[in-house]
Formats: C-alpha cells, sequence, structure tokens
C-alpha cells in the first residue's frame, strides 16, 4: 500500500477543560484507523487560536509526550474560521488527507474512520452531517433551520446540517486554499469545489467540559458573514423593490388622476402623491444600479479560482 497520511487538524481556543482528553480519544481513533490499514501514518494539528488560558501549555505538553502531536499557535484570537485555515495550510504541505473537528468533540469523532474509508474508496471531501438535531435548544434547531433555509432562497448552496466537521483530500484543501478571499464562510467554500463527495451520519453530542465559545452575539455575526461573502443577492433585492416601487408609481398617476377628475381630490395632493412614489422609486432603482457594480467589484476582489481541473489526459 502507498503511503497515506491523515492529519486531524484542532481549532482550540480556551479550551483547556477539554483538550487533553480529546486529544487522547483521537489518538486512539488514529490508531484504530492505522489498524485498519487505511492509513500509514497519522498526526494531530491543533491551531490554538489566541487562547487566554492554559491551552498552549497543554499543546507543548501533549507535544512533548508524543511527537505526533504538534501545535500552531496564534498572536490573538482570530476566530474559528482562520484558525481553520491556517491549520489547513499547515497540514496540506505533510497530509494526504484532513480532518477538521471541533476541540470539544461534540461531532462524533467515531466517525472519523468511516469518513476514512469512504475517502480510500474515492471520495475527496466527506461531510459530517448530524441526522439528528435534538441535542439542541428549540431556539438554536429554528434559527439553524432558518438559516438554512434563507441562504438557500438566495441561491447558495450549502450542506444542510453540516458545520466544519469534515474529510478533505489534499487536492480538495489545495483548490479551497485557492480561494484567498478574507471574509470566508469554509462551509459555503466547500461545495463549489468539486470533486466527488460523500457524508457521514451522526448525532451531536452536548459539550462535556468548558461552555460554548460561540454566544449569540457571535453567532449572529457569522451567519451575517456567511449571507453577504456568499452572496450578492440582497442587492440585487432593492433593484426589484426600486422597480416594483416605480410600477406602483404608475398605478398612483391613474389613482391620482381618476381622483382629480371626480373631484374627490384635495388641492395638491394628487402632484404630492404622484411624485412621491415615483422619486422613491427612482431612488430605489438607482441604488439597485449602483448596488450591482458595487457586487460585481465584490466577486472581483474575492479573486477566486474560475475553475479547477481534476485531471487532464496527454
Ligand atoms: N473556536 C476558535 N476560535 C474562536 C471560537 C471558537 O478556534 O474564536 C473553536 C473552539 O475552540 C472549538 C470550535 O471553534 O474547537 C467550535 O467552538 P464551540 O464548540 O465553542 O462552538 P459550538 O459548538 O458551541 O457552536
Ligand atoms: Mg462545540
Amino acid at each position: 500500500m502507498k503511503m497515506q497520511k491523515l492529519t486531524i487538524v484542532i481549532p482550540a481556543y480556551n479550551e483547556e477543560e477539554i483538550l487533553a482528553s480529546s486529544v487522547a480519544k483521537l489518538l486512539a481513533i488514529e490508531n484504530q484507523i492505522a489498524e485498519q490499514g487505511n492509513v500509514t501514518q497519522s498526526d494531530i494539528l491543533i491551531v490554538d487560536d489566541g487562547s487566554a488560558d492554559r491551552t498552549w501549555e497543554i499543546v507543548e505538553k501533549l507535544n512533548h509526550g508524543n511527537s505526533r502531536v504538534r501545535g500552531l499557535r496564534f498572536s490573538r484570537n482570530f476566530g474559528h474560521q482562520n484558525a481553520l485555515i491556517a491549520g489547513l495550510h499547515e497540514a496540506v504541505q505533510t497530509a494526504d488527507m484532513i480532518v477538521t473537528i471541533d476541540a470539544d468533540l461534540q461531532d462524533n469523532p467515531e466517525k472519523i474512520p468511516e469518513m476514512v474509508a469512504k475517502s480510500v474508496s474515492g471520495a475527496d471531501i466527506v461531510y459530517g452531517v448530524r441526522n439528528d438535531r435534538t441535542s439542541d435548544s428549540w431556539f438554536k434547531r429554528t434559527t439553524a433551520n432558518a438559516f438554512y433555509k434563507t441562504l438557500k432562497l438566495l441561491g447558495v448552496e450549502l450542506v444542510p446540517n453540516h458545520a466544519d466537521f469534515r474529510l478533505m483530500s489534499r487536492r480538495a484543501v489545495q483548490t479551497f486554499l485557492d480561494y484567498p478571499e478574507r471574509n470566508i464562510f469554509i462551509r459555503g467554500i466547500v461545495p463549489k469545489l468539486g470533486f466527488k463527495t460523500d457524508a457521514v451520519y451522526y448525532k451531536r453530542t452536548p459539550r462535556t467540559a468548558g461552555e460554548s465559545k460561540y454566544p449569540l452575539k457571535k453567532m449572529l455575526a457569522f451567519a451575517w458573514d456567511g449571507i453577504t461573502s456568499l452572496t450578492v443577492a440582497p442587492i440585487r433585492l432593492i433593484l426589484i423593490l426600486g422597480v416594483l416601487a416605480c410600477l406602483l408609481a404608475m398605478g398612483m398617476v391613474v389613482y391620482a388622476v381618476v381622483l382629480k377628475v371626480l373631484g374627490l381630490a384635495l388641492h395638491g395632493w394628487s402632484s404630492l402623491m404622484v411624485s412621491l412614489w415615483f422619486i422613491g422609486g427612482v431612488q430605489m432603482v438607482s441604488l439597485g444600479v449602483i448596488g450591482e457594480y458595487i457586487g460585481k467589484i465584490m466577486t472581483e476582489v474575492k479573486d477566486r479560482p474560475r475553475y479547477t481541473i481534476q485531471t487532464v489526459l496527454e
């Protein structure tokens, strides 16, 4: 069998309560995968996202005790998505397949062997998908659902109930890293990469130690980032609203003239109403047109690859 290396990337922000036990568990799972013969080498890469607690100390200690545990430390908190990107960037130097998973292991790590098996049988991307959200509060479930529905309506392709628990092959990660944009919502980019994809299904468990690093405020900011970085559809909405307002203005003209002719309108009312609607509509259309160009600038600035070639036959 040819050499196959697996790296598990863990973003960690103030995870002192749980990191050591999570790493121990992941090492055991990696050993199990090696025994099954699906990889010849494996390690773990922890990205400390500027933790203020003992997280980095723990990383150093783990690395000291086992060279299969590696670490990267940010100079300050740069956020979950950036920690993941840094981890992918580093891991892809040596790994053939990379799994990303949260430090709290709420996303069932027992599913990693299945991900690796699916990767060995040809999938470049294997999504971890939650098929049971009963461990979430009613509020989180409903808002998450509304979020997926809204994005879909705006034309963004997302894998529902999939967060950042996934396996990617080296070439999938390399392609992903060709998307140089700064405002990035990783799970919205991965489906754009192409390649063969597959999924494993699991139930997410509650955190066993520490607390969520995603309070509501951060979650809302993250969701808003997702929408505004993945689609310019809200801009087009302005244009559509403007056109509708102009159409309404025309209706208003007819209505005002009829009332005037029938002598039912107060003096000055007709001209006021007509110009109000008309000017409003024209302004909104103008904003929408400007917005269209800003949207184009945004997509240009993102500098995404135009295409990804999977195979060349010579
Ligand atoms: N995380 C991070 N930087 C941050 C916030 C979170 O690296 O600024 C990491 C965190 O350590 C964890 C993962 O992102 O490994 C997901 O966070 P958490 O489990 O708190 O989110 P939740 O599961 O509550 O949505
Ligand atoms: Mg969590």
